[in-house]
């Protein structure tokens, strides 16, 4: 896959953490013991720790996650694929572009029939920028009150 890199997330950080920190606008690092809070709660989530040096004393070990594109658009909201290397051709550029630019969260709708609510955090296939939460996962890191993302609903078809 074009840009992917191997191996753990390398470099330096400074400053206060939330406990998901955002490394891009699709990359998140959660702190370790809200990493290992998750796990005991039941989430199945898989991470490495990420190598990181701190300028300060006290090292605040990040955790890198692990998170596979399982969930589907639903297919009629489906883009068009590249026929010659199978990328799926947006209309804009998720994220950035396009429906940020109209100040307005992309709302990608899911397709209900390859959706699996028993994995806490993935991403979409079609769109792998985006990442899904489980209805139980999201309830679970809002009622915990941790810091550093923001949930945005999205419709099952
Ligand atoms: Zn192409």
């Amino acid at each position: 896959m074009p840009a992917t890199q191997f191996g753990p997330l390398r470099g330096t950080g400074s400053g206060k953490f939330d406990d998901f920190a955002w490394l891009s606008y699709f990359t998140v690092l959660v702190r370790e013991p809200v990493f290992m809070e998750l796990r005991r709660a039941g989430f199945d989530l898989l991470g490495v720790p990420a190598d990181i040096e701190f300028r300060r004393k006290q090292p605040e070990p990040l955790m890198e996650l692990e998170l596979w594109p399982s969930a589907h658009l639903h297919p009629s909201d489906c883009p068009k694929q590249c026929d010659i290397c199978g990328r799926h051709l947006f209309p804009f550029r998720p994220g950035f572009g396009g429906l940020a630019d109209s100040g307005k969260r992309p709302r990608p709708r899911l397709d209900a029939a390859r959706f699996d609510a028993t994995i806490p955090l993935q991403r979409i296939f079609e769109w792998p920028t985006i990442l899904v939460a489980s209805e139980s996962f999201a309830g679970f890191i809002e009622k915990q009150g941790y810091t550093g993302f923001t949930l945005t609903p999205l419709e099952l078809l």
